[in-house]
């Protein structure tokens, strides 16, 4: 599940989960999987995406520094890990959410009825 979320897809089956790079389509196109399980869900994703740019704070600023200690070029070091900050939680958005979804499917499956409904939408036979 983590390998098809790694390539931006459901997590279920490696269907299509995105309509463009960052448009998450409602359900999946290929299993009817329905990726918004309920209210609140995306907080999840919300904290791996914060965990990611936060890693990325800790090897840029704080990797820079004891790598240049004690002429640390404070202005470049600032700018290199400010534009990261800045750009990394964009580009990861998509990943944040089917890392997410893999993550929540693999300690919480599908319940009957999600895999009911999911089936009904795909026109397909129920499956778990
Ligand atoms: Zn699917």
């Amino acid at each position: 599940m983590i390998g098809r979320a790694a390539r931006r897809r459901c997590p279920r089956c490696g269907g299509k989960a995105f309509s463009s790079y960052f448009t998450l389509r409602e359900r999946c196109a290929e299993c009817g999987l329905r990726f918004e399980r309920e209210e609140g869900y995306w907080v999840g994703a919300l904290v791996i995406n914060t965990a990611v740019v936060f890693g990325s704070f800790l090897v840029l600023f704080v990797g820079g520094m004891l790598t240049f200690w004690p002429e640390v070029p404070w202005g470049a070091l600032a700018g290199v890990t400010l534009g990261t900050m800045a750009i990394l939680p964009i580009l990861f958005y998509p990943l944040s959410k089917t890392l997410w979804m893999a993550l929540e499917l693999s300690w919480h499956p599908l319940e009957e009825h999600e895999i009911t409904a999911a089936a009904n939408v795909a026109d397909l036979p129920p499956k778990s």
